[in-house]
């Protein structure tokens, strides 16, 4: 099963699972997590994967750069991370 700490931090497929959606869906994730989620998604759709010969790179340093946008991924991160 995958793991909301794969499908939002390193995840190795882009689609996420039936369970992240589940899980977001629950009332006691904050607002500020759902947000997060979604954003950090939606720019997978515009940060293709990158092949650095037989490596792939999900998250690409200009994708990383611009999740820096959204203001408290890092609080959003944490809240992940303790479900984990
Ligand atoms: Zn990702």
């Amino acid at each position: 099963m995958a793991t909301l700490d794969d499908a939002v931090d390193g995840h190795r497929e882009l689609d996420l699972s039936g369970e992240i959606f589940r899980i977001l869906d629950s009332k006691d994730v904050p607002r500020l997590v759902v947000d997060y989620v979604m954003f950090h998604e939606m720019l997978h759709l515009r940060h293709p994967v990158e092949h650095a010969g037989a490596r792939r790179c999900i998250h690409t340093p200009a994708f990383k750069q611009e999740e820096k946008r959204f203001v408290g991924a890092r609080e959003a991160k944490a809240w992940l991370r303790g479900l984990a």
